[in-house]
C-alpha cells in the first residue's frame, strides 16, 4: 500500500532539543512537583524521574498519582519554556521535508503551543498539514496506543498507508503493530526487526522510497 501519510515526532527527530531546552523543562517540572507536594528538591526531581519512566510523561504520573491536570503541569513547565531562544532556522531541514511529496503531520508528545513555536523557528511549519500534540491524545501519550489509534482514526486511513518517524524506539512499537511503516532517527535503544534505521532526518525520504 503506498503512503498516504507520515507522522513525524518534534524532539530529537525534527531538530535536536538540546540540553538547555530539557535542562529547563526538566527543571521546571521538578519545581511544580516540590511546589504542590511540600517534597525537598531531590525527592522532586526523583519522582520527576520515576514518573516519566512509568507514565511516559511525568504529568501523566501526577495526574495519577495527585489527581494533578496535566494542562496546568504542561502550562507551567512546557509552555513557559521559549524554544525560540535555542533552536535555530533549518533550512536543509525544510529541503527534507520538501523532498516528502505525501502530506505531513507532527506526533509528538509536546504540548500544541510548544510544536508551533519551534517548528515556526525552524522555518518548516508550512510543511506540516497538521500537528498532533498532547492536547489531542487527550493526555495518552506515546507509547500509549490510544493516541496512534486517535491520530489514524482522525486521519481516515489503514495504518499501512500511514508511515512513523521518531527517534524514540518504544514510540515505534504500537504504530508498527499496527502495521504502520516506521523509520527510527538516531541510534538510540534498539529497534524491532521491520524498523528502518536511519542516522539522521535526512535520510528519512529515502528510507520511504520517495
Ligand atoms: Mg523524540
Amino acid at each position: 500500500m503506498a503512503i498516504e501519510a507520515v507522522l513525524v515526532d518534534l524532539d530529537e527527530t525534527l531538530y535536536q532539543a538540546g540540553d538547555a531546552i530539557i535542562r529547563t523543562v526538566d527543571r521546571r517540572i521538578t519545581a511544580f512537583i516540590a511546589q504542590h507536594t511540600g517534597m525537598p528538591w531531590r525527592s522532586a526531581d526523583r519522582l520527576r524521574v520515576e514518573l516519566w519512566a512509568e507514565f511516559g510523561t511525568t504529568a501523566r504520573g501526577l495526574n495519577y498519582l495527585f489527581d494533578i491536570s496535566e494542562r496546568d503541569v504542561n502550562r507551567f513547565a512546557v509552555d513557559a519554556v521559549d524554544p525560540t531562544r535555542h533552536v535555530k532556522p533549518d533550512p536543509a531541514l525544510a529541503h527534507h521535508l520538501g523532498r516528502i511529496p505525501t502530506p505531513l503531520y507532527v506526533f509528538t508528545n509536546a504540548t500544541r503551543r510548544y510544536a508551533e513555536r519551534v517548528l515556526e523557528t525552524l522555518g518548516v511549519r508550512r510543511h506540516f498539514r497538521r500537528i498532533f500534540a498532547i492536547e489531542f491524545s487527550l493526555y495518552n501519550p506515546k507509547p500509549s496506543p490510544i493516541y496512534y489509534e486517535r491520530v489514524a482514526r482522525e486521519l481516515a486511513l489503514p495504518p499501512q498507508c500511514i508511515a512513523l518517524v521518531d527517534d524514540t524506539p518504544p514510540n515505534l512499537e504500537p504504530g508498527l503493530a499496527m502495521g504502520m511503516r516506521c523509520v527510527c532517527v538516531g541510534d538510540r535503544g534498539s529497534v524491532a526487526p521491520g524498523v528502518t534505521r536511519v542516522p539522521s532526518f535526512a535520510a528519512v525520504p529515502d528510507a520511504l522510497g520517495f
